[in-house]
């Protein structure tokens, strides 16, 4: 018998159409919750991966795209959910109450877009870090979890080329987008690259993070910077 990693219910294992034709996450989660996380489908951004009504470029990235600081810096972020409420509730789950099983639920959806995502790039993966003190926190790092996971279906390295300055106030949520723009780069540079790069986080909301940590690494010599986020 298995349970539920999101909500700890029993699991029945009986074969249904749905549990035919989906990967297997269904050994991690219950059908409940199953039916809850939800691909993004049809139309997207072509820059950040959100699900559009129509395939257009959504108005934040208008916005990134108007900014010369960081109008090249990111050729684009692909994610594989909307930010739903059950969404945050795994991400959460996973990020603050260190249940570190939770990435077995993404895996699978993992394995199976990474390479329709970025089918031919070879790249360094690079997550994008917490401060010294939320790592010692929570004792592991989300985007450090992912990039894992899809270091396992490529040949390339993961490396920590970032680092996030402490100092910096994470209570970001509470300013405004303009604001945020002129916030200082929360992230520095521990190691240039010469390759291309893939950007991993949990989650993409204005991109700002992305774009930041882009941009050093692009100044510093990286020749393409694309991105993946569970959530967008
Ligand atoms: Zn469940
Ligand atoms: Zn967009």
């Amino acid at each position: 018998m298995t349970y539920c990693l999101k909500c700890q219910d029993w699991i029945s294992q009986s074969v249904t159409w749905s549990t035919l034709f989906l990967p297997s996450q269904q050994t991690s989660l219950c059908d409940s919750c199953n039916s809850q996380l939800v691909r993004i489908n049809g139309a997207i951004c072509e820059k950040c991966g959100r699900q559009m009504p129509s395939r257009m470029i959504c108005d934040d990235c208008k916005k990134w795209q108007t900014n010369d600081k960081y109008r090249d810096v990111l050729q684009f972020n692909r994610p594989l959910f909307p930010y739903t409420p059950f969404m945050q509730e795994i991400i959460t789950q996973w990020k603050y109450r260190g249940d570190y099983q939770l990435k077995e639920i993404f895996t699978p959806y993992i394995k199976k877009e990474i390479r329709n995502f970025y089918p031919t790039k070879s790249f360094t993966i690079v997550p994008i870090p917490l401060t010294d003190e939320r790592h010692q926190e929570r004792a592991f790092n989300q985007a450090t979890a992912i990039a894992e996971v899809i270091a396992t279906h490529y040949e390339n390295s993961i490396i920590t080329a970032l680092s996030r300055k402490s100092s910096h106030s994470e209570k970001q949520s509470k300013k405004s987008r303009q604001q945020r723009i002129k916030t200082k780069n929360p992230f520095f540079l521990t190691k240039s690259l010469e390759t291309d790069v893939l950007l991993v986080d949990d989650i993409y909301t204005t991109g700002m993070t992305i774009h930041h940590a882009a941009k050093l690494l692009k100044e510093a010599g990286s020749p393409n910077i694309y991105s993946f986020t569970l959530a967008r």
